[in-house]
């Protein structure tokens, strides 16, 4: 496709770190209006106000790549090699590999949790374990992908807006790569878990006073105004990274490929990467079918479920309440981006309470994998397409956690003691106050 270039709106808007064309081997396109730019152009959205692709040369690849390739690498030493993200770099950011900041991230397990797919109604399940990436979540993988595009672009300064999973991973990838990194926290319950990584690895930290919609414009308008890169969701390379999470599963399964799978939607940047990662896959002729997607909200912040349910696309933002803090957003950035991958994967949306995330979550814990709240919408959501008969009992389902367990230790904790008001523990597993005598244990044991 050729590039249309614009210059001058190039410059004007977005952050000028550099500002000049390049030659990388990719581009970007408009999912609204197709508009194209400059792979490596500094805007996060298209002038008509949608959001971005990046779209790789898929034709240059055929031919020259195979599963084969990303499988040799997989035995291989070398650095960019060993990342769960980089492996797969020519569908990632082709950029030279000095600019690469990996960890490496990836690599995360994809576990068999038969206690769990016995309670969801399954005959087996298998759930692949972002939370196993190096700051905690699979905010690692988009991150790679950010702050390497950050890097290219000669950014000394990023910035996000976030209280959560994405501040502690830009945090920690802005440490590595040398830049200063800011987060701007809005007012109001901060999960203390996370908000301790971004300060542990010395992000500057202000706390605005204002919600997280009033921290987001503070932190767009900052950056197009000092040469601060935004590594918000919006930033399409992040995007490119996460897709990795798809790929990842494909290769943990030799290729083969699985009935359904489902995950969280927040900001439905996930659920957008692992659609479009797929979809390149499938143009490649990598995997003869595509798997389905379900893609699980919280009732208390459902706007894409809400317009599902309506049989509509059109998005009505809602006043986000969950206490699965990640996906608390009202007002997703890429709901464009969702349909598209929900028409290609044909998938489906849900929503699950924040009592039915717990008693999944208490589930997954206790099959020894353990997640963040967040990430067992999940596993609620297929007990829940279990139930409606959408998916059937012996498909094969991969689910993804998103999120590590010690993100939010307070709502394990009150859960097991049943401290957590408004709801039920009914899989609580409350420690024992107890005496200090062998005789104290004993009568314990065999109460
Ligand atoms: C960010 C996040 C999500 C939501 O992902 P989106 O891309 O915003 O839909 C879900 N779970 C965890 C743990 C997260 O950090
Ligand atoms: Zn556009």
């Amino acid at each position: 496709m050729p590039v249309r270039r614009r210059r001058s709106s190039q410059l004007s808007v977005g952050c000028p770190l550099f500002p000049r064309e390049t030659d990388v081997r990719f581009h970007l396109a408009c999912v609204t209006c197709d508009q194209t730019y400059d792979g490596l152009a500094l805007r996060y959205r298209c002038d008509c106000g949608g959001t971005l692709d990046v779209v790789h040369d898929l034709d240059r690849l055929r031919g020259k790549l195979s599963t084969a390739t990303f499988d040799s690498r997989k035995l291989s030493r070398e650095r960019l090699d060993k990342s769960g993200v980089w492996r797969f770099r020519e569908l990632i950011l082709d950029v030279e590999p000095e600019h690469v900041v990996t960890k490496p991230e990836g690599n995360t397990n994809l576990y068999e949790a038969p206690k769990v797919a016995s309670w969801v109604g399954l005959d087996a399940l298998q759930l692949k374990h972002e939370g196993e990436n190096p700051t905690g979540s699979f905010k690692d993988r988009g991150m790679t992908g950010g702050v390497t595009a950050a890097k290219r672009l000669g950014a000394t300064r990023v910035a996000c807006a976030s209280t959560g999973n994405t501040s502690a991973s830009m945090a920690s990838y802005a440490s590595q790569a040398g830049m200063e990194a800011l987060v701007f926290i809005p007012d109001g319950k901060i999960a203390y878990g996370k908000l301790s990584q971004a300060l542990a690895y010395g992000a500057r930290t202000a706390q605005i006073a204002g919600d997280f919609d009033a921290a987001m414009a503070l932190v767009q308008e900052l950056c197009a105004a000092e040469n601060i890169y935004l590594l918000n969701s919006v930033n399409p390379f992040r995007i490119e990274g996460q897709k990795a999470i798809g790929f990842e599963i494909l290769q943990d399964l030799g290729w083969e490929v699985p009935d359904w799978i489902v995950l969280p939607g927040g900001n439905l940047g996930n659920n957008s990467a692992l659609s479009k990662g797929l979809s390149e896959l499938y143009a490649l002729g990598f995997i003869d079918k595509l798997p389905r997607m379900a893609v699980i909200q919280a009732a208390g912040a459902n706007p894409l479920a809400q317009a599902y349910a309506a049989g509509t696309e059109a998005l009505s933002p809602v006043a986000a309440k969950t206490l699965a803090t990640a996906i608390q957003i009202g007002n997703p950035v890429s709901w464009e981006k969702s349909w598209r991958g929900i028409r290609q994967l044909d998938g489906v949306v849900a929503q699950v309470s924040d009592q039915e995330i717990l008693d999944a979550k208490a589930q997954v814990d206790a099959q020894g994998i353990g997640a963040e709240p967040a990430s067992c919408a999940t596993v609620a959501g297929i007990k829940k397409l279990v139930a409606e008969g959408v998916i059937a009992p012996d498909a094969h389902v991969v689910g993804i956690l998103t999120g590590h367990l010690l993100k939010d230790p307070d709502i394990v904790v009150g859960y097991h003691q049943s401290t957590l008001e408004g709801f039920d523990s009914p899989y609580a597993n409350a420690p024992t106050r107890i005496g200090a005598t062998l005789a104290d244990v004993k009568a314990w044991l065999e109460g």
